[in-house]
């Protein structure tokens, strides 16, 4: 972190050039296969180098994120990617990864729902690669398929859906599982077969979602044909949860404008402050309107396994479909998002016979398919290593990070409300801060706040989020901090905290600093 930008990435890595005399030539050489018996050993060398090059790169980078401009990381990759050559390669690319992180592993890295992966959860992923299974039928996937149906069980038990009643699939994360709530709902209101063009002129199909909702709910809207105003905005209070008196107003208005609404969106964990809409009153609604309830747990999910926690989910069991990503707060590397429907029977749509993947006699014959459960068709085992994490640490396990991420944006929010310069924006409702850096003029605290958050970026000492308040005008910038890393300490983030007040203080227009004179 010695803020000389990427000057270091031009010179050949210290060692670089040496180790490709030490890989070993597995059987087939560069062309060796990680799966069979002689796999492993194929792997084992290739491994070596790998974590060599991430040590090696996390060395050299000495921070949470490789200092320098975008020019600068973009000329350091092309000029790897020219110079490496033949079995070094290896170690090379994966030193210039690392080198070129952005690190979640380092307490200064808290911008984004981003997390550090757990190293139990990155070693289960080995194994998925190597033997490369597909879920898209079970001849590609024997021990792998069961594993799914039977993880997705344990998580429909979690929600509070009855596991024999419910179904799911592994998803790439929020973005997927949304689309496939949204689409259940389209399909279960509007039957499967509907000619969007050819609704009725008075069916005007809705999706209600809060302020505060992901923007992957309007995408889902645009994709699944009903266009991106069918999305309907309802307000959010200070913490940016959903306010219900408001909701109950939308689905009044759209009764009159002859409009069906297909869908309630509620976000249990916004992505900005954490916030859970009121489950209980949005499922009231919903119910009475007679509208599919899918709850949005991406960022909250992760609750579910903290005792502490959990009780802000509660009601999330009335959902007609659910959202969780465990590449959130759930500490696996991408991709790990879940998607659960409480009645198997609405998953209809989605299902399909292809007639080399699944066909009728091979299911009568008991070869079980999940063809039929995903939007995918070639689809990874995300699910083995969320499985082994489970085991390895258990469900306390998984809650004790919860509580300890928890505890650090409680940490981190009482050193901002002590701090003059910062203005803390609501309390931390998971584990994520929200804030700025206080400037009396709108306008100068953005220009402040943001020219504060890329300047920490530009010297690689600290990565921090960057998001609006819903509104309109100046004055809406924040500074956030997604606190993911449950090994971060208290003077970790004193220092991050300390180190957003200095970048703030050097920005011109910080209040503090000689201004031009009016
Ligand atoms: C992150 C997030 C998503 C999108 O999830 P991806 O895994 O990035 O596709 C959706 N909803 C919420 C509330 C999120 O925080």
């Amino acid at each position: 972190m010695d803020g000389q930008g990427t000057s270091g990435a031009a010179e050949p890595s210290g060692g670089a050039a040496e180790p490709s005399g030490g890989v070993a030539e597995p059987s087939g050489g560069a062309a060796g296969l990680s799966g069979g018996v002689a796999g492993p050993e194929a792997l084992r060398p290739l491994v070596d180098e790998v974590l060599a090059g991430l040590a090696a790169g996390a060395r050299r980078r000495g921070g949470p994120i490789v200092p320098g401009t975008p020019a600068e990381v973009a000329a350091a990759v092309r000029e790897a990617l020219a110079e490496a050559r033949g079995p070094a390669a290896l170690r090379r690319l994966a030193e210039l990864l690392a080198y070129g992180a952005a690190d979640p592993a380092d307490p200064h890295c808290a911008a984004h729902l981003h997390c550090p992966p757990l190293a139990v959860a990155v070693a289960a992923d080995l194994a998925v690669s190597a033997l490369n299974p597909s879920q898209d039928s079970w001849d590609q996937a024997p021990a792998a398929t069961a594993l799914e149906s039977e993880l997705l069980a344990e998580l429909a038990e979690s929600v509070g859906f009855r596991p024999d009643r419910a179904a799911g699939v592994l998803t790439t994360g929020g973005t997927e599982s949304n689309l496939m709530g949204l689409m259940l709902a389209r399909d279960q209101r509007l039957g499967p077969d509907v000619e969007l063009n050819g609704l009725p002129g008075n069916v005007r199909p809705r999706i209600l979602a809060s302020e505060a909702a992901h923007f992957s709910v309007q995408r889902a809207a645009a994709l699944l044909g009903l266009g991106e105003r069918a999305v309907r905005t309802v307000p959010v209070d200070r913490q940016l949860r959903m306010d219900p008196a408001a909701l109950a107003d939308a689905f009044a208005e759209a009764g009159w404008e002859g409009a069906t609404t297909l869908a309630v969106v509620a976000t249990a964990g916004t992505t900005d402050t954490g916030a859970v809409d009121p489950l209980h009153a949005v499922a009231d609604l919903a119910a009475r309107h007679g509208a599919w309830l899918h709850v949005d747990a991406a960022y909250g999910g992760g609750a579910l396994f903290s005792e502490r926690l959990a009780p802000l989910l509660d009601g999330i069991d009335r959902a007609d479909s659910v959202s969780l990503d465990w590449h959130k707060l759930g500490w696996q590397p991408a991709a790990a998002g879940v998607f659960l429907a409480r009645e198997a029977r609405t998953y209809a749509s989605l299902a399909r016979r292809a007639v080399y993947l699944n066909p009728a006699d091979d299911e009568e014959a008991g070869y079980p398919s999940l063809l039929g459960q995903s939007l995918r068709t070639t689809r990874r085992p995300d699910a083995f290593k969320l499985a082994a994490t489970l085991r390895v640490l258990g469900r306390d396990g998984l809650g004790a990070l919860v509580d300890r991420c928890h505890e650090n944006a409680l940490r981190a929010a009482e050193l901002v409300r002590t701090t003059p310069e910062l203005e803390l924006h609501c309390d931390p409702v998971l584990t994520t801060v929200v804030f700025r850096y206080a400037v009396p003029d709108p306008a100068g605290s953005d220009r402040v706040n943001a020219g504060l958050r890329r300047e920490l970026l530009r010297t690689g000492r600290a990565v921090v989020g960057r998001t609006e308040l819903p509104g309109h005008g100046p004055g809406r910038v924040r500074l956030k901090l997604t606190l993911l890393n449950p090994h971060t300490t208290e003077a970790e983030l004193a220092s991050l905290i300390s180190a957003v007040v200095e970048a703030g203080k050097a920005q011109p227009g910080a209040r503090g600093t000689a201004r031009p004179a009016t």
